[in-house]
């Protein structure tokens, strides 16, 4: 059960974000916390986290951005909805506020772009895909597997929903690229794993993925403790991590606990090989590996002048 509280937004709604990725488009966060409480949640060592099962809404949040808006002489050409807190919560308060969001910032001709583990309601689904040229999604998923689904995303849409959604979205024109974030090493890098997910995601018409592994903090690495029973998953998947080296990311703002270099190189291209085999393109998180380099572009591409549907690279 999901504790729901409302709060003001003090700060403002558009702001920038030092990620490589996310830093050519402003982004907006409609809620502190999230009701899909993934337990490999990056945003759980975020000092604004509200905790498990705690969301905070925003209430202010339309009215601010229309204000901002207003004020600014040069109004964005695109948005992006924060990937630390999912538009697409099961929340109903949380799922009417993003489609005023989302309705609002279309009428005004701004694009927007979003990553979601959830389910799209009908009728914003239908908004998106009325202004398709206007719209980069990301669909994350880790995972062929239900069970595996239901012990890292437990309130998080099933896989079925998501790739139903993907193939609506990929066949309305929409530029939509799957999210294939965080790869769990020793569960989701197996070649079955890897072989059946990509089959999915082939499926839906989707042709490109952005890939990168399980990077841990203390806060990750606690709730991964709290939260995974079966103490042979746990202490196999957390004995990858045991060299503790830090790798500095975020233009050097903070750091993570990577999976050693070697093995990632491996986990990536097995992905890459694989994804070849099935038509799709598999991009690096260049953020979150900044060792190795790559872009997952989160925002998707905008031109200046034409938002061209199909382009995320
Ligand atoms: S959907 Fe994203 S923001 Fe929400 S809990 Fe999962 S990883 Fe965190």
């Amino acid at each position: 059960m999901v504790n729901i509280t409302w709060a003001e937004r003090k700060s403002p709604v558009l702001s920038s974000s030092s990620l490589a990725c996310l830093a050519h488009i402003p982004g907006i966060n409609l809620t502190s916390g999230c009701a899909h409480d993934c337990i490999y949640c990056y945003a759980h060592g975020y000092s604004a986290f509200p905790g498990t099962n705690n969301v905070i809404i925003y209430e202010n949040i339309l009215e601010k951005l229309k204000n901002e808006l207003t004020r600014k002489r040069n109004k964005p050409r695109a948005v992006y909805f924060s990937p630390s807190s999912d538009i697409f919560q099961p929340v109903p308060e949380v799922l009417e506020l993003s489609h005023s969001v989302l309705e609002f910032l279309l009428s005004r001709d701004i694009g927007i772009a979003f990553l979601t583990k959830g389910y799209i309601p009908d009728k914003t689904l239908k908004l998106l895909l009325n202004n398709a040229d206007k719209v980069r999604a990301q669909i994350g998923i880790i995972t062929p597997d239900e069970n595996v689904r239901k012990m890292f995303e437990p309130n998080a849409a099933n896989i079925q929903v998501r790739l139903e959604q993907m193939e609506k979205i990929a066949a309305g024109g929409i530029a939509v690229e799957a999210r294939l974030v965080p790869i769990l090493p020793g569960i989701t890098d197996t070649p079955d794993s890897i072989e059946r997910l990509c089959a999915a995601i082939s499926d839906t018409g989707i042709k490109h993925a952005a890939i990168s592994a399980l990077f841990l903090r203390p806060a990750i690495t606690a709730t991964l403790r709290k939260h995974i029973i079966d103490k042979e998953i746990l202490d196999s998947l957390l004995s990858l991590y045991k060299d503790k080296k830090r790798l500095a990311v975020h233009a050097e703002h903070s750091s993570i606990i990577p999976l050693p270099r070697e093995k990632r190189d491996e986990m990536y291209s097995h992905f890459m090989e694989i994804g070849k085999k099935y038509g799709i393109e598999m991009s690096i998180c260049g953020c979150m590996n900044p060792d190795i380099g790559g872009i997952c572009n989160i925002t998707g591409k905008w031109t200046e002048t034409v938002l061209q549907p199909g382009l995320f690279h």
